[in-house]
């Protein structure tokens, strides 16, 4: 398979930068983040390098919606944690939207745990989310399948340090 560079490493470290320092802005004393694994892990990776925040509280969750390149329409949760986030403002922290379906599938489980406010951080955006509201975006990209920068295939090319098309 082949892979096209669509973002260089370059533009996606300057982007989180970009990110980082809203976020440090918007929540100067404590961030409260939810990383979905295993795609988001690198895109948090780099953020928190880059958060000025004092003190940033991190928690990973295990979602899965995709088969291979097709989103199977159903999301599964494979991890529990979340009770210390109770009544706390909480960023979900995403590599990629797509349908929305995850999202809107996480957020509606974070509800049970009594979280108050929850916002969106997701790297990358594909145009059909069903209106989903992403609160920090990197950037939005075609309705193509991307790699790299976190992001794989089948467990490939998570390793890439830029964002390309697989072919
Ligand atoms: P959604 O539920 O919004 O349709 O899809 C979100 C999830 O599907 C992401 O967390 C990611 O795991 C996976 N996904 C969606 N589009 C892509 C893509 O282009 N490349 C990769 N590697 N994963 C994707």
């Amino acid at each position: 398979m082949k892979i096209n560079e669509h973002i260089s490493h370059d533009k996606v470290i300057s982007k989180i930068k970009e990110i980082a320092k809203q976020l440090s802005i918007d929540f100067p004393e404590e961030i409260n983040c939810i990383i979905v694994m295993d795609g988001a892990k690198v895109f948090f990776d780099e953020l928190k390098k880059h958060l000025k925040t004092e003190t940033i509280v991190a928690d990973f969750i295990t979602l899965k919606s995709y088969k291979g390149k097709k989103s199977t329409g159903e999301v599964s949760i494979e991890d529990d944690l979340l009770n210390g986030f109770k009544n706390k403002p909480t960023i979900i922290i995403e590599d990629i939207v797509d349908t929305g379906n995850t999202i809107t599938f996480l957020k509606n489980h974070l509800k049970k745990f009594g979280i108050k406010e929850i916002k969106i951080c997701s790297l990358l955006s594909k145009p059909d989310k069903n209106n989903l509201k992403i609160d920090y975006l990197g950037f939005n990209i075609p309705d193509k399948f991307v790699v790299g920068f976190g992001l794989d295939h089948d467990g490939k090319y998570r390793d890439l340090d830029f964002i390309g098309f697989l072919e």
